[in-house]
């Protein structure tokens, strides 16, 4: 990460950003740019819309580091009513899930049965979930926990991170189990002990991981990103692949692109959380491009407009 990204970071990190960005209208701006909205009936609009366009989505109810019984209860329920909506809307969807949602933080057995029940009810209603990938604190509890429920269900997925340098071992660990497996760049602040931090090299480190990915055939590769030099790897690659694959893109980042590839009969999912907890995730979206944190501070300047606040990328 760049020194500007990590000033970016401790910036939103500040409680009074963070009050800044939550209570006013621009800040309110930004997040709808990345967010569906605050509850699953927005979110179900956004992806009928996607539906419409060619694209798949995977709802994400937005929230984490939960540290009481009754909230991640509550977000095991919203996720089996959005299994619900999924199926009796028809949609091309399915569900991604943050461990310590569910409650990895105080009851790692909670988490194992809940995300049993969530892909036991997404099997009955013929889809998926997707499991997050948090940060360094929780990646090893997340691969024992998606390797285990996957070996039981058989109708999940995980993301792993290309910046972390445990990535080709747990890949090798997890290709034998099927699924799906999303690769990302990742989006956490780590320390140089545990993960590459230059833009070039956490791009080759993809690179590597997308070669062994997208030659196995034992599980579909979703390939999150939304870098030009790593997608078009990733149809040269394709063409020597028999199974099947999918491009991963985030709600509101690279719209011309997604439509393309979409348009070039490419597999697409978009990423698309909703819910009120939005400010950890857009935190992450700003740390990835910090102008967008340049056209917020302008529209809260006197005479500042928060219309069009973040440009289309
Ligand atoms: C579907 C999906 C799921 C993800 N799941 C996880 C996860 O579980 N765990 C995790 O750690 N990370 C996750 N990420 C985030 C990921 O790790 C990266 O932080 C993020 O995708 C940016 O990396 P990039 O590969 O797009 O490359 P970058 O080099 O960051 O971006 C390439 C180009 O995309 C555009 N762009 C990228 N991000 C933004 C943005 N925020 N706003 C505007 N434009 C942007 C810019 O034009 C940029 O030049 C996910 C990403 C996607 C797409």
């Amino acid at each position: 990460m760049s020194l500007f990204t990590r000033a970016v970071v401790a910036v939103t990190h500040n409680p009074v950003t963070r009050r800044l960005i939550t209570g006013t209208p621009p800040g309110r701006a930004l997040a709808s740019r990345f967010v569906a909205g605050d509850d699953l009936d927005a979110a179900i609009r956004v992806a009928r819309n996607l539906a419409d366009r060619g694209l798949s989505v995977s709802l994400d109810l937005l929230g984490e580091e939960v540290r009481d019984r009754p909230m991640a209860e509550a977000a095991l329920a919203a996720y089996q009513a959005s299994l619900d909506r999924i199926q009796q809307e028809g949609l091309p969807a399915n569900i991604s899930v943050k461990l310590t949602q569910l409650g990895l933080v105080f009851d790692p057995g909670f988490t194992r049965d809940a995300l049993d029940v969530l892909a036991e009810r997404a099997g009955e209603r013929g889809t998926t979930v997707t499991i997050d990938m948090e940060d360094s604190r929780y990646t090893q509890a997340t691969v024992d926990l998606y390797a285990s429920t996957q070996a039981r269900h058989g109708n999940l997925g995980v993301c792993l991170q290309a910046y972390l340098k445990r990535t080709p071992q747990d890949l090798e660990r997890l290709l034998p189990l099927g699924g799906h497996i999303r690769l990302c760049k990742g989006a956490y602040l780590e320390p140089p002990e545990l993960a590459f931090q230059g833009r070039a090299e956490v791009r080759a480190a993809f690179l590597r991981l997308l070669e062994v990915l997208m030659r196995d055939e034992r599980v579909r590769p979703a390939i999150a990103t939304h870098d030009d030099v790593l997608i078009r790897r990733t149809l040269e690659l394709a063409k020597e692949r028999t199974g099947p694959f999918e491009f991963q893109m985030l709600y509101g980042v690279r719209e011309p692109l997604q439509g393309r590839l979409a348009a070039a009969g490419h597999d697409l999912r978009i990423y698309l959380p909703f819910g009120s907890e939005w400010y950890p995730y857009l935190t992450r979206r700003l740390a990835e491009r910090p102008a967008n944190l340049v056209f917020f501070v302008r529209a809260l300047l006197p005479g500042g407009d928060s219309r069009g606040i973040v440009p289309r990328p």
